[in-house]
Parts: structure tokens; sequence; C-alpha cells
């Protein structure tokens, strides 16, 4: 059960998280869950090093564009007059861009994270993708109310105050991609949970 109780996940705070001043907010709550912060930094990213942290496949990108499709559909906006195409893809394209250009805004805060099933731990305590329908007791439902039709009317990618890794195997990758060559990755007890 090593595996479990000791599973590694990244976290980055986002843009709007950190000039909301919500670091102290983000690290308090995944510590009162007993999760472990074995690696912290704040750094401004480049866009070449965010560019390389979301996926570029075309299945990634297509999602993307679906989720902005999915919250014209349900608000009854009409994508091609909004955006000037109702084409997954290149809406999916459009919202990759501006999410580089959003994620470069300000300083990140980057942290890897340990313990039990960390990665959809944290993905619980940071609430779904979309703040507007976040439940409260969430990162993003307690601190956000953005959503995909407010963001892309701006032309701009949805604030939400802090990315997580979505598998293990995500993790691993994002961890190598953020601290990898620094040998600033920390191993120690804690309190109450490591004994
Ligand atoms: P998550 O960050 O919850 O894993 P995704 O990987 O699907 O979500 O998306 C990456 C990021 O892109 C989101 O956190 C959000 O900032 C932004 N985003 C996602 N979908 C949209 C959209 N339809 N319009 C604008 N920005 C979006």
């Amino acid at each position: 059960m090593k595996r479990f109780k000791e599973e590694k996940t990244f976290v980055l705070i986002k843009p709007d998280g950190v000039r909301k001043g919500l670091v102290g907010e983000i690290i308090k709550r995944l510590e009162q869950r007993d999760l472990k912060i074995i690696a912290l930094e704040m750094f401004q990213p480049t866009k070449k090093q965010i560019d390389s942290h979301y996926p570029k496949d075309k299945k990634w990108i297509t999602r993307l564009g679906e989720k902005s499709l999915g919250t014209y559909h349900k608000y009854n906006i009409d994508p091609v007059k909004e955006l000037g195409t109702n084409k997954e893809k290149v809406i999916g394209d459009m919202v990759r861009k501006w999410l580089i250009e959003y994620m470069t805004s300000a300083p990140l805060v980057r942290m890897v994270v340990q313990g039990v099933h960390a990665v959809d731990m944290v993905r619980k305590i940071a609430g779904p993708t979309m703040p507007s329908v976040a439940d409260m007791g969430t990162i993003r439902g307690d601190f956000s109310a953005d959503s995909a039709a407010i963001a892309n009317s701006e032309k701009r990618a949805v604030a939400n105050i802090l990315h997580a890794s979505e598998t293990p195997e995500e993790a691993e990758h994002e961890i190598q991609h953020w601290f990898g060559d620094k040998p600033s990755i920390f191993q120690y007890k804690r309190f109450g949970i490591d004994g």
C-alpha cells in the first residue's frame, strides 16, 4: 500500500491564485488533509515552458474546444458569432493560445505534494475545471466564479486558481518537467502521519 500512501502529484498555483493572495490558503487546505508538501517554489515561467506543459495532441486540444462549445450550447450562445467558428479543434487551438498568455502573466508557485491517493485527493480539493459549477468547499468553488462562456467572450482562458495532475502518470511526467533537473524534492516524516 506504500504506492498509494506515498503517491506524488504536481500542483501549480496559477496567476489568479497568486494575485488573489491564495498561496497560503491553498497550502493550508492541502496540509490539513494530511498531504505533505515535499517541494515548493515561486518562479516566472517562460512561454516555452508552458507550451510544453500542456499537451499538443489533437485529442486534448479538441477536448478543450468541446468544453467551450458545451458552455456555449448550455447558455444558447452562437460560437460562430462569438469566436468566428464552431469547430472544436480550431476553438481548442485558440484556448491553448490564451492559456499560454494567461499562465505567463504573473509568477506561479510549483509544488510536489505527497500523500494518500494524492492525485485524486488534490483534484477533489481543487474542484472541477469550471469554477462556476464547482461546489462550495472546493478551492475553485470558494474563490472563483469564472466560466468558459465569460472567459471566451473576453478572449482568455478560464482562471481557475490552480493546476493539479490528473493521473499518476501525468504527475510523474509533470514533476520531471518542472523539477527534473533540481535537487529540490525533500523527504521528511510528518508528525502523526509518518510516525
Ligand atoms: P484541468 O486544469 O481541470 O485539468 P483541462 O486540462 O481540461 O482542465 O484544461 C486546462 C486549463 O485550460 C484549465 O484549467 C483552464 O484554465 C483552461 N480551460 C479549459 N477549458 C477551457 C475553455 N473551454 N475555455 C477557456 N479556458 C479553458
